[in-house]
């Protein structure tokens, strides 16, 4: 069946931006050709008004439901949360601060009767991202699909629409550290996938919760998640500096006894030194990435913790 739909929102320290977006997102939903629907606002320990903003909601309207984390867990957890309540024969993700406009929504739900089980959005353009990040983000797409056999297509920020089949596949992933999009394209029947594309307006109100530090965190993470090419060409990497200092020493000697004129020691030992150094510590650093990653998974901590606001269930855990 295809007529029941859950939004999951992601939102943290979006109190500005609830309101206009419960107004939207209704005016919208109200107009599909749907049984029911429900908005699962996941409050992401927002420290400003959000959950009390969205609990005003949902009094005054059963189909807001509430996710409340105890903590931030951030954007993609927020997201996995969401999910883990939806009830709905699809699930659509997207943001609360109307960067994914509403009416997008239309056409998901159309195509997804239509028989399509994963409707992606590609961002044609973001009129809130400066023309230097848009080339980083490029960037990284270009290194994460080269590195990675898991092949992320660029420009698809989480405001999609996943049909029910893949949404239980999709929580049987339980990685602590997860990236949404990369799951899916694991998952994702190429041929049932449709793509909508979308202008990116922005913020409502707030200012984005990515800076550049954490968008190289996210971009750093995505790799060693999706691929281990980086530690294979750590080896390649040892390989090369080997036949370099290879050459090198058969110079020195060349230099020593054929030449008979020996090079002057201290700058040759001290950059070779240097050099060969730098390439351990960026080498161990690659590993203790994905030691550090194995760490953090062996443990087995749930993900989040939460409770769940419904008008039925009050209190839930
Ligand atoms: N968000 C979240 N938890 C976080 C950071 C962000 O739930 O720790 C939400 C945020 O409220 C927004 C969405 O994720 O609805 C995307 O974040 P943002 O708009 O800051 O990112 P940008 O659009 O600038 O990439
Ligand atoms: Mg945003």
């Amino acid at each position: 069946m295809r007529d029941s739909i859950s939004v999951v929102i992601s939102a943290y320290n979006e109190s500005e931006s609830v309101n206009e977006l419960y107004k939207e997102l209704t005016k919208v939903m109200k107009e599909l050709p749907l049984k029911t629907y429900e908005l699962i606002f996941v409050d992401d320990g927002s420290s400003d008004d959000t959950y009390e903003k969205c609990q005003k909601l949902q009094k005054k309207d059963s189909h807001v439901k509430i996710v409340h984390l105890r903590r931030n867990f951030g954007h993609e957890i927020a997201m996995t949360a969401g999910m883990d309540y939806a009830k709905g024969d699809a699930v659509v993700f997207m943001d609360a601060d109307l960067q994914h406009p509403p009416h997008y929504i239309k056409d998901m739900v159309k195509y997804w009767q239509e028989g399509d089980d994963i409707v992606l959005t590609k961002r044609v353009e973001n009129q809130a991202t400066s023309k230097f990040y848009d080339f980083c983000a490029a960037s990284f797409y270009k290194i994460l699909n080269f590195l990675s056999d898991t092949k992320i297509p660029a420009k698809t920020p989480d405001f999609r629409l996943v049909d029910r089949s893949y949404v239980d596949f999709l929580k049987k992933f339980n990685e602590q550290d997860r990236l949404f999009r990369g799951l899916l394209s694991w998952a994702m029947p190429r041929e049932k996938v449709k793509i909508i594309d979308f202008v990116a307006p922005d913020r409502f109100a707030g200012v984005s919760k990515y800076n550049y530090r954490k968008s190289l965190a996210l971009a750093f993470n995505s790799i060693v998640q999706f691929s281990t090419r980086p530690l294979r060409m750590s080896i390649y990497l040892g390989l090369i500096t080997a036949f370099i200092s290879g050459c090198l020493g058969l110079y020195v000697i060349i230099e020593h006894f054929i030449l008979r004129h020996p090079t002057p020691g201290y700058a040759t030992i001290m950059t070779t030194v240097i050099f060969l150094g730098s390439i351990q510590l960026i080498v161990l650093g690659i590993i203790g990435e994905y030691i550090g990653k194995i760490h953090m998974e062996v443990k087995k901590r749930p993900l989040y913790i939460a409770e769940y606001k419904d008008n039925e269930t009050k209190d839930k855990k």
